[in-house]
């Protein structure tokens, strides 16, 4: 048995560190969240550092990474800014992998090379106003008239999907519930298309939309896949699954981590302070609480993203990381936010802000009771 991670995997999260402490100060970061604006400036450095093909297949010009590379990346991002993971996202993973897993060879020559430069970023739209953990429910419809689908409906809570270049739209092309889904790539400067940004405690800056759809026009060749795709978006989604509860999961890891840091120091500082010996125990219990859940989240999500990296289908591990890494970050962030006392209630900590963001991790990508569900499921329940 060997838990380290290989050496090009080491280096790369030094690469991260270096830039996260180079490009997003705390003060940065700050700002950002302050005044929710998408982070146009941190995505082109994140290109620039050459990051934007890491998950891109070789015969593509990409550097053929797998879902361990995009966790060290993510994890490293949330310490700081968790905004920006799912900004980079836009990239990432609904472009790289969306396009990369299901595309047809034309949609990867046309798209993948100009998302390794960060000239287009994607977003993905599934989630509507009564479709949420029901996904499949969508009522959004594309109609085939005169040689083009034409798209009608809304969508909520898209990511990006007021700055991305491009939209994954699922929308409905027949009447089966499961098999009645298309998934088409959508030019945002298409008419009819508009999105407009939600205001939102966390993940401030990941310009959120409620997307509406008015009579879009798209060509067949804009469904995912080609024509191999017509009625298969669900499945394509599925395939998906797995990489974007890790990814989350890794998220979620950053947050905690980050909460973990914040309070040592506080602590620290605390424990030199007091002479109560109560009060420092409570301390450094609260903190040995913390560390074992920061470790259990860390061996949790890199062991499932290991058997993912192996072919092993780890789908009930998966949604066990999604699952327990949003529920125990949850709580250790809250554990943070006693050891800071009073001091957690300023917006000068960054603790608040630690809250703000791992709350959202119970609800994108699928619930904490949805996840529940597909472990149970599994286990045959
Ligand atoms: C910040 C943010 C960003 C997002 N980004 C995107 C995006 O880019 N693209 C996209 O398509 N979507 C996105 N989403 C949507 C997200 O995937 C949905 O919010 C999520 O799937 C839950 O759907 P819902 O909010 O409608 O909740 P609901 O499905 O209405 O659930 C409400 C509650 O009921 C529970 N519940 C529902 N069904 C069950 C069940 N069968 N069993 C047990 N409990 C159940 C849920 O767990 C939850 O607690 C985003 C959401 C947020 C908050």
């Amino acid at each position: 048995m060997d838990l380290r991670f290989e050496e090009r995997q080491e280096k790369l999260r030094e690469t991260m560190r270096k830039f996260v402490e180079q490009e997003i100060p705390r003060e940065y970061a700050r700002e950002l969240d302050e005044k929710d604006e998408f982070p146009h400036h941190l995505i082109r450095k994140l290109v620039d550092y050459d990051l934007a093909r890491i998950n891109i297949p070789r015969e593509y010009g990409g550097h053929g990474g797998d879902i361990l590379d995009l966790m060290i990346i993510f994890e490293e991002i949330a310490k700081r800014f968790p905004t920006l993971c799912w900004s980079f996202g836009n990239i990432l993973l609904y472009g790289n992998e969306i396009i990369g897993v299901n595309g047809n060879t034309e949609q990867k020559e046309k798209y993948l090379p100009r998302l390794a430069k960060g000239e287009i970023k994607f977003s993905f739209g599934l989630t509507e106003p009564d479709a949420g953990s029901d996904a499949a429910s969508i009522r959004t419809r594309a109609v085939f008239e005169d040689g083009h689908y034409v798209i009608n409906g809304n969508k909520m809570f898209i990511t990006g999907a007021g700055v991305t270049e491009y939209t994954i739209t699922f929308a409905r092309t027949a009447e089966s519930k499961y098999n009645g889904i298309t998934s088409f790539i959508v030019d945002t400067s298409l008419e009819g298309y508009s999105a407009k940004q939600l205001e939102k405690i966390g993940h401030r800056g990941s310009n959120t939309c409620e997307v509406t759809y008015e009579n879009v026009r798209v060509t067949p060749g804009d469904i995912l896949g080609g024509q191999e795709g017509l009625n298969k978006g669900w499945w394509q989604e599925m395939k998906l699954l797995n990489q974007e509860r890790l990814v989350l999961s890794s998220c979620a890891l950053g947050i905690a981590q980050a909460a973990f840091d914040d309070a040592l120091v506080y602590a620290r500082a605390k424990l030199g302070r007091t002479q109560d010996k109560g009060v420092a125990q409570m301390i450094q219990h609260q903190l040995a609480d913390m560390a074992s859940s920061v470790e259990a989240i860390r061996y949790l999500i890199y062991a499932a993203a290991w058997k993912e990296t192996k072919g092993m289908q780890p789908v009930m591990e998966t949604s066990i990381s999604k699952y327990f890494s949003a529920e125990t970050a949850k709580k250790v962030v809250t554990q943070g936010l006693d050891i800071l006392g009073a001091d957690a209630a300023l917006m000068e900590h960054d603790m608040q802000r630690y809250l703000r963001d791992i709350m959202i991790y119970s609800i994108g990508g699928g619930t904490s009771e949805i996840q529940k569900n597909i472990v149970a499921k599994t286990l045959n329940l």
